[in-house]
């Protein structure tokens, strides 16, 4: 039963991913899309769309009946769920085989014995799992006097969980209540159910999982392990294989342990077990993903197998010995070292909160692809909006040694160009290239070890002013004094002077055109020789004082986005015409940071509050985003109301500071 007409329950990168795949095998591709997603590129690469319904993901990728009509539509024979969205629903799995399609993934079955976390430790037989508490009694009563039992600190979870979703750590009893009645919150809102479990905290972990392949015929193997320690929210952005935390005796025993979990569940097609790691290096079970995962290239990179074809051909029937070359050990197929670090669209200086906005411009030089691999869904002028994950690309690289593939990994982001919203590249190079990263000391604790790292600097070097000014004249036409030329008698002995911002740095550009592409730049006082050529499309080459550099710029509005060795930088033009009355700063705080949606409400008018008190919490993005008072105060106008959407930059609540913390001394 060859498999001929591939649909995808997915978008994105995953979706591009698989689009691909299918490709080389000869296998014709049907992709689906939101309202969101015309225009997107799974929908571009495919060989035939469908178009769901509205943007958010109930109406379109979570949308089971709308998935099976577009597979009755085009006349696809199977499903590949991708991961996230219906990767993990028994439900989807089911409907897919009644509808008479293949379904790419494992029984529904086994989805359901893993799905819970709670029902997965209760299942498994001879496989060490973190100890804690997964009874039936979800009464406070019994959770505390549970928690007193495993003593502290401990960690809350939902059953349901995942995605970092409803975990809390909790340090002593008198925080616990508190910390249930959260996660019982955003388990109920996120999946649907208010179950948690409790589990010992394992102090300075490491986060190491094992990817297992299962066929139709009984057969498990595990293809190695990768390590996933450097986590936010609980939430992994570098992955890598090896890790370096196991020798051949523990690995050997890990492998063993995923293997024995896949054959008691009678496992099919791809799965990860994820383990923790102890300080003495005893691994507990955490859980298991029944799908593809986000950092499955790394095994990919290091084993020369596309994961996504023995996924397909394993749904045709074929075993792993056909798949693995009859090998008896797949451990001795893995060479080298695989790291991959997932660009998202977030600000790491600002608590990772993700940004939304359109992709001005985004590129990554080519590369040799079994050194360097870039798995990305999105293209210049795309959108990164609320309704799905904000991550942009993963970018995988390989090295002989660990140290060769972070230099990679580090010499591709500082050529990658990604303009028009914040992203962590810049914050992932420090990390990659922080001496403790590199000596293989880490755990799930390293972003938070690690403040130092987060801001980015906020001005960027010479060429980038230069470049900015340069772009800026470009689109707006030549300027004196920064207004238009064409309001003076021009003056060609005259220099065009600029003044830009980056954050609070000012940076005063007067340009005096030489010809030729040479100009002489004052900035900030400092007289430079620059050497200036555009190629279009805003990338420039830029010589300052004999030093040339490329640049990339992309103008929006007001704003300047400037790209330098990987780095992104926002700079605004500064409007030399008073633009009437200077626009009030208002406090950044009470202003919803993003589009999202009011999923709690602590005060109401004329109530007093402390300063760092939690107002409102705001969902936005898939994370829960608490607006504090800034400062102590009276709540003089509360604008919403839980349940209500509120867009970027809206003011939810006016805050009258009370007395005591106005005065100035
Ligand atoms: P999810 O379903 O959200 O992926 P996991 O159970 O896999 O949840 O845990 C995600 C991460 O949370 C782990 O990689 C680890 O960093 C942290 N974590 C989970 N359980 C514990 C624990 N018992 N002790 C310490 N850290 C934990
Ligand atoms: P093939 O599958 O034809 O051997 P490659 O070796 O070029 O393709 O790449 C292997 C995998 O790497 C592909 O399945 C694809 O997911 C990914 N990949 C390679 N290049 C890109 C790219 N530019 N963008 C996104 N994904 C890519
Ligand atoms: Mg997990």
């Amino acid at each position: 039963m060859a498999i001929r007409k591939l649909l995808i329950a997915n978008r994105g990168e995953i979706a591009c991913r698989i689009i691909r795949t299918c490709r080389r095998l000869g296998i014709f591709t049907v992709a689906v899309y939101s309202d969101a997603d015309a225009r997107a590129l799974h929908v571009t690469l495919a060989d035939e769309a469908v178009h769901l319904g509205g943007a958010p993901a109930t109406e379109s990728y979570l949308n089971i009946e709308a998935i099976l009509r577009a597979a009755r539509l085009s006349g696809a024979d199977a499903v590949h769920p991708g991961f996230g969205f219906l990767a993990e629903n028994p439900t989807f799995a089911r409907a897919v085989t009644e509808a008479g399609l293949i379904w790419i993934g494992p029984p529904p079955e086994a989805m359901e014995a893993m799905g819970d976390k709670r029902r997965a430790k209760l299942t498994l037989r001879d496989i060490p799992v973190v100890p804690g508490y997964s009874g039936e009694d979800q009464s406070d009563e019994a959770l505390l006097t549970a928690a007193a039992q495993i003593g502290y600190p401990i960690m809350v979870k939902a059953a349901a969980g995942g995605g970092g979703k409803g975990m809390r750590r909790v340090d002593s009893a008198e925080d616990l209540l508190e910390a249930l009645e959260g996660a019982r919150r955003e388990a109920a809102q996120a999946f649907g159910d208010p179950t948690l479990l409790l589990e010992k905290y394992i102090v300075h972990p490491r986060h190491v999982e094992v990817q297992i392949m299962g066929d139709r015929h009984g057969g498990v193997i595990a293809l190695g392990e990768r390590e996933c320690s450097i986590q936010r929210r609980h939430q992994k952005i570098i992955e890598e294989s090896p890790s370096t935390a196991l020798d051949d005796d523990l690995r050997a025993r890990m492998c063993a342990a995923a293997v024995s979990i896949g054959q008691q569940i009678g496992y099919i097609s791809a799965g990860t077990v994820e383990f923790i790691l102890d300080q003495q290096r005893n691994f507990y079970f955490l859980e298991m993903n029944t799908r593809l995962q986000v950092e499955h290239p790394v095994t990919e990179m290091r084993s020369g197998f596309d994961l996504v074809e023995w996924q397909i051909r394993i749904a045709e029937g074929a075993t792993l010995f056909e798949l693995s070359g009859g090998f008896p050990d797949p451990l001795e197929l893995l060479t080298g070292h695989a790291i991959e670090v997932r660009l998202y669209a977030e600000d790491p200086a600002n608590g990772f909160l993700p940004s939304i906005g359109t992709i001005l411009a985004f590129d990554l030089p080519d590369a040799d692809p079994e050194l360097l691999r870039v798995d990305s869904g999105i293209q210049t002028g795309d959108a990164i909006t609320i309704h799905y994950d904000p991550m942009i690309a993963k970018i995988i690289a390989w090295g002989e040694t660990r140290a060769a593939a972070a230099a990679r990994l580090d010499h591709a982001l500082g050529r990658l160009t990604l303009l028009g919203l914040r992203h962590n590249a810049a914050y992932l190079r420090r990390v990659l290239m922080h001496p403790d990263y590199l000596a293989g000391n880490i755990d799930t604790g390293f972003i938070a070890h690690h403040p130092e790292l987060l801001a980015d600097p906020v001005e960027p070097p010479a060429h980038g002013w230069i470049a900015a000014a340069l772009a800026w004249r470009e689109q707006r036409g030549a300027a004196v004094d920064g207004l238009p030329a064409a309001n003076w008698r021009s003056n060609p002995y005259r220099p065009e002077r600029h003044t830009l911002r980056a954050g609070d740095m000012k940076g005063q550009v007067a340009l005096t055109d030489r010809g030729g592409g040479r100009w002489t730049v004052e900035l900030n006082g400092t007289q430079h020789a620059v050497q200036a050529a555009h190629n279009g499309a805003g990338r420039w080459q830029i010589g300052v004082d004999g030093h040339r550099m490329p640049v990339v710029t992309a103008v929006d509005g007001n704003a300047i986005w400037v790209g330098v060795s990987g780095h992104s930088y926002r700079l605004e033009y500064v409007d030399p015409l008073p633009a009437g009355r200077a626009s009030r700063e208002s406090v950044g705080s009470l202003r919803s940071p993003m589009p999202g949606q009011v999923i709690r409400v602590n005060v109401s008018d004329g109530q007093a509050v402390k300063q760092g008190d939690v107002l409102l919490i705001i969902e936005a993005m898939k994370m829960e985003h608490r607006i504090r008072a800034p400062y102590d105060g009276i709540v003089t106008h509360l604008r919403y109301g839980v349940g209500q959407s509120v867009q970027a930059g809206v003011i939810l609540l006016d805050l009258e500071a009370s007395d005591q913390s106005t005065g100035t001394t």
